[in-house]
This record gives structure tokens, C-alpha cells and sequence, in this order.
């Protein structure tokens, strides 16, 4: 059935993509009622309502599903069993076996392998025998991460080898994120005992990401590819459309139609993957939401990934992804607030460049606190400005 604007949209997790999907959902008529610990968090901000609870409280998840014509995601680190409690009261979308596949890595792993799809060479790594036997195969440096509810370097950790270990690698830097070490069982203690698995390190070109919408009815929208970079295991800059040859374009394409026809997915999802020097791509993670990497369509395409997300869950008919310019997305990370609320002066002033903050009133470093989008053809002036732009905020030491 279809879901016209005047019908509510509830929202578990009331983070920065709930909230950029709120305020289009908003401007197109539909209402938002958002559940999260946190009155202030950044959707409850512009939602119509709110519901007070953790993610994993099944009254107040079930008092938000009453409310509620459609339900989506904020964050796939919801439990898939409540989910399927709340599809009694609503439709929820994704839904909950999409999610049991994705929030854990070994599963999402187990689940490309099936499907055929390539990945960086791993295996699970439940206990120090496991990983041990695991080294031996897959080679060092590997990196160790967490099987549930990491995200953005968290919960992961390096193993270098015995020769390279020690203060001057580069995740040495920071402490607190990310960890290198050479010992198996010290890294395997840093994560706290939680299962993990282990992937040997790719040498990657570059890393893209493919957003995509895919509706009730099986129908698929792309958006042009985009090529990611890192800093300190934190996306620091998309730029769109990624500078990569026409097949391997496709290919990425094809290998996000794949996952998302597999999964039986509902919404926006992303396929984050490694491109290596010799043209192959590699799976590195899925994203069943809205995803960071497509903050640019929000202003570069004819529709957002946000109204993207909003029409497949309400089974309205998919929009235009077409860029109408090229893009480049910069993150404005808690870092940048260390010496006060930077100054947006310069942002503002460059005609190009649209500001988003997202609300939040804690500044931590890795925290995301925001983002700029830059619009033009030229992604290397658009990049070369980016970085332009965040030294005006940089505090100085
Ligand atoms: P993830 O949370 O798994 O997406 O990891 C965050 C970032 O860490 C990735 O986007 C890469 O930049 C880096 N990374 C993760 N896994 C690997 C790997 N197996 N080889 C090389 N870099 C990786």
C-alpha cells in the first residue's frame, strides 16, 4: 500500500540520518515520530514526536510503532527480534532479516561468500586459537574488529608484524580509537573478549561507495559512485563522481544491485568497497540506511538519498538520482571544537559550499558533528577548497 504525505514515518534512532530523512520528509508532508534515550538527540530536534527509550525497549519501541504507518532506521545496531515484534503493529522497512544478516560481521561475511561476491580474505577469530590458526593463513598486518556494533574505527584493532609493532605506526597515533600491536592476545584483550573476526589489510587504489535505493516492488535507483577517504578509520571526504574507468563503474554498480536483491531490501542502502591497482573491487562493508557517503546527493542530485529513502518506504515510485553537479563532502568531526565552536565565517562566504550541522550539543573528537557539501564539476578545485575551508576552522595550537 502506499503511504501518501500526511501519514507518520517512525524512526528508530534519532541520530543525523533520521534527521536529515525528517526534515525532507517534513517538506514533502509526511510526519516524524522518532524513539531515542535522548530528548535532544538531532531528529527529535525537528520530529513531530517523540518516544523516550533505548533502542532495545520493546514497550517504548512498541509505543512508537502505534504511532506509526511505516517504520525505518536511524542505525542498524537495533535488535532484529524487536523488529520483528514491531512488523505486528507496522510495517517495518528494511526489515528484520536484513538486519540479522548485516549487524553482524561474520554473518554479513558468510553472507557475500554465498552470494559470490569478493572481500578481503578473513575468519572469525572467537577465541586466541582461532586467531592464532587465522594469522597463520591470511598473513600480517590484519585487523581484528568486533562482530557487533562497531562503527567507525570503533572496536577495531591492527596486528602488525613482529618487526613493525610500535609507537611509529600510523594507528598508534591515537590511542583511544585505534590500536597497533603485534601481540594477538593483547589485541584480542582491547576488544573486551567480544567475538570478532579478522581480515588480512587490503592494499587498496582507492575506496568507493555505491548508493542505491531499491523499492517494494524490486525496482533500483543508483547514484553516481563515490570514492571515500579515511582518516583515522572516519570518512573524511566523498567526492562524486568517484574519477574511476567505466567498467569498473559498472561493476560496483553491479556488485550493490547483487547485495541489495539478495537481501530483499527496502530503502536506501550503501555498499562501501576496495578498489585494488589491478581494477578489482572488493566488498568491504553494507550499510542498510542512508549513509554518510551520500550526504552529497543531498544538494548535487535531482533527489536526496533522504527523499529516496523516504518514497521506497512508502512505496511511492523512486525519484531521479541524476548529479546535477559534481560534489565533494567534507566531515566536520568534534575535533574541530576543541578550541570553542569553530567559526563558520568562510564556509558561509564560499558560494558553493552548503553547511550542515546536525545538532548535537557534545563535541567529542571522532564525534560527527556535521558536514559541508561543495558543488562543482571540477572535484579537484572542489577538493582543494574542502580542505581550504577546514584549515579557517582548525583551532589553533
Ligand atoms: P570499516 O568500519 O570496516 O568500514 O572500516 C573503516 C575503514 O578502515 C575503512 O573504510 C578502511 O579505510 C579501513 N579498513 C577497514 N578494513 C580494512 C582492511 N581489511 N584493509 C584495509 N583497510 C581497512
Amino acid at each position: 500500500m502506499t503511504l501518501l504525505p500526511g501519514a507518520t514515518i517512525g524512526v528508530l534512532g534519532g541520530g543525523q540520518l533520521g534527521r536529515m530523512m525528517a526534515v525532507v520528509a517534513r517538506q514533502m508532508g509526511y510526519r516524524i515520530v522518532v524513539l531515542d534515550p535522548s530528548p535532544r538527540c538531532p531528529t527529535a530536534q525537528v520530529a513531530d514526536g517523540f518516544v523516550v527509550g533505548a533502542l532495545d525497549d520493546l514497550d517504548a519501541a512498541r509505543h512508537l510503532a502505534r504511532q506509526a504507518d511505516v517504520i525505518t532506521l536511524d542505525t542498524e545496531h537495533v535488535p532484529a527480534d524487536l523488529l520483528d515484534e514491531l512488523a505486528a503493529i507496522a510495517p517495518v522497512r528494511p526489515g528484520a532479516s536484513v538486519l540479522r544478516t548485516i549487524q553482524d560481521r561474520l554473518v554479513q561475511k558468510q553472507f557475500l561468500d554465498r552470494i559470490g561476491l569478493p572481500q578481503a580474505a578473513w575468519a572469525p577469530a572467537g577465541d586466541l586459537d582461532e586467531l592464532t590458526a587465522a594469522l597463520t593463513r591470511l598473513g600480517r598486518p590484519a585487523i581484528l574488529k568486533i562482530r557487533r556494533a562497531g562503527y567507525d574505527g570503533k572496536g577495531q584493532v591492527r596486528i602488525d608484524p613482529v618487526d613493525r609493532a610500535g609507537p611509529e605506526t600510523p594507528q598508534a597515533e591515537d590511542p583511544a580509537r585505534s590500536h597497533s600491536d603485534h601481540d594477538p592476545a593483547a589485541q584480542l584483550a582491547r576488544l573486551h573478549g567480544q567475538p570478532a573476526v579478522v581480515e588480512e589489510v587490503v592494499r587498496f587504489e582507492r575506496e568507493v561507495s555505491v548508493i542505491l535505493a531499491r523499492s517494494l516492488d524490486g525496482a533500483h535507483r543508483i547514484y553516481p559512485v563515490a570514492e571515500n577517504v579515511h582518516r583515522r578509520h572516519i570518512l573524511h571526504t566523498t567526492r562524486a563522481p568517484a574519477p574511476m574507468p567505466e567498467p569498473q563503474r559498472r561493476r560496483a554498480e553491479e556488485i550493490a544491485v547483487t547485495v541489495a536483491d539478495a537481501l530483499g531490501h527496502v530503502g536506501v542502502m550503501a555498499v562501501e568497497m576496495f578498489q585494488l591497482a589491478d581494477g578489482r573491487l572488493l566488498v568491504n562493508e553494507i550499510a542498510p540506511r542512508t549513509h554518510n557517503s551520500g550526504h552529497y546527493t543531498y544538494g548535487a542530485c535531482a533527489t536526496s538519498q533522504f527523499e529516496q529513502h523516504v518514497r521506497a518506504i512508502c512505496g511511492l515510485a523512486l525519484g531521479d538520482p541524476r548529479a546535477l553537479s559534481g560534489a565533494v563532502m567534507v566531515n566536520l568531526i568534534g575535533d574541530l571544537w576543541a578550541g570553542g565552536p569553530p567559526g563558520w565565517q568562510h564556509v558561509l562566504a564560499h558560494p558553493g559550499a552548503r553547511l550542515h550541522l546536525y545538532g548535537k550539543d557534545a563535541p567529542a573528537p571522532g564525534r560527527k558533528m556535521g558536514h559541508v557539501v561543495l558543488l562543482d564539476d571540477d572535484t579537484d578545485r572542489a577538493l582543494a577548497d574542502a580542505d581550504a575551508l577546514i584549515a579557517t576552522l582548525t583551532p589553533r595550537t
